[in-house]
């Protein structure tokens, strides 16, 4: 097919160099997958920050279409899962990392990572939720199947102003948590408060070093954080309490002590959600469907067009960049 399309190129010099372009594209150059699939939405998460900007070794393939997370409907296909028009999501599996991503016209992917749209979402209303929103669904659904209820007692949720912060603070209050919102914005407390946010705290209460054991403040936790912030987390969650790590904004570091574990038996789980099996993802998509208030997710999105991913990569990485944002690939 000779139909051409419009790309990010991320590409690499003999030096290891990278420079970031727009580019045509032509089908044949996409990469194996045995469907296609016309992108109408993607998003900028954290990880495609990195990928842009070349902070973090998220790309390992040149070149290389990045982008983690798509929405939009079936060309193609020769997987007997999928027909032409089925309308589909693709979260991770390494697309955007060592297979070319979502942020060009069209993609080829393999049928098998694909999850159908669940019919309560438009491909912008799932790309608003992408990656960072279905991690704080996988968060929720691990504290969940971990026993923890609203009843045990509050939630926190670090980088709550974050992607991943800002709808697991929606959900978990959507489901009745009383939840303690930690963020470095203070502008962003009226916001945190109407997605449902109980309590506002300065994450500079947690980022710095700490004791191994403190104040019980928490009986669960989502830490999209890590470094001190998890460690103080841990060392705040009450006697029996669980905490799911999903992130590393502040560090990849965990400097903690066991004393949350052998003294108050803390659990710490942990959230993957680029190789999560099909099945966890289809549940929590299906979650999401129900328990994501539209009214809270309208709330946290800003929209952009195509031209706009690079430098709102560039401001995701510097903190700049408040809930989500989605792009629509038509604008
Ligand atoms: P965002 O950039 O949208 O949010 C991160 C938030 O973390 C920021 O908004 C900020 O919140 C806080 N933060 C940033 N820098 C620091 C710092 N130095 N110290 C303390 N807090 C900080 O990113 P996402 O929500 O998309 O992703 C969050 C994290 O989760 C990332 O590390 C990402 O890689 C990871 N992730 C992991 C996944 C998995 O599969 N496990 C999937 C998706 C994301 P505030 O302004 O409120 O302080």
């Amino acid at each position: 097919m000779s139909e051409t399309f419009r790309a990010i190129l991320i590409s690499r010099d003999e030096a290891r160099n990278q420079s970031v372009d727009i580019v045509e594209m032509t089908p044949d150059q996409l990469m194996d997958g045995d469907v296609d699939v016309a992108v109408e939405a993607t998003t900028v998460n954290y990880k495609d920050g990195l990928a842009i900007t070349g902070k973090a070794p998220v790309v390992r393939r040149w070149p290389l279409i990045p982008g983690i997370d798509l929405a939009g409907t079936v060309i193609t296909s020769a997987h007997p899962d999928w027909q032409p028009g089925d309308r589909v999501i693709l979260n991770g599996w390494g697309v955007g990392e060592t297979h070319h991503g979502a942020y060009a016209g069209r993609a080829r992917l393999r049928g098998e990572w694909l999850v159908a749209l669940p019919e309560r979402f438009t491909a912008m209303e799932a790309m608003a939720i992408g990656t960072a929103g279905y991690t704080a669904m996988l968060s929720v659904m691990a504290l969940e199947r971990a026993g923890m209820t609203p009843d045990s007692g509050p939630v926190v949720v670090t980088g709550a102003a974050g992607g991943v912060g800002s709808v697991a603070v929606a959900l978990l209050a959507g489901l009745g948590w009383h939840v303690v919102a930690s963020t470095g914005r203070p502008g962003e407390a009226d916001w945190l408060r109407d997605l449902g946010a109980a309590e506002i705290i300065d994450r500079s209460e947690l980022s710095e070093p700490g004791k191994p054991l403190g104040k019980e403040r928490w009986a669960a936790g989502i830490d999209a954080v890590g470094s001190h912030t998890l460690a103080n987390v841990l060392a705040a969650t009450s006697y029996g309490g669980v905490v799911a790590c999903c992130g590393l904004a502040q560090g990849m570091d965990l400097p903690a002590s066991v004393a949350p574990f052998i003294l108050r038996g803390v659990s710490l789980l942990g959230i993957d959600s680029v190789m999560a099996p099909k099945q966890r993802r289809v549940e929590a998509w299906g979650r999401l469907a129900r328990d994501l208030d539209a009214a809270r997710l309208g709330a946290i999105t800003t929209e952009i067009g195509f031209d706009a991913i690079v430098d709102t990569a560039k401001a995701i990485v510097e903190g700049r960049i408040r809930g989500r944002v989605v792009v629509d690939m038509q604008a």
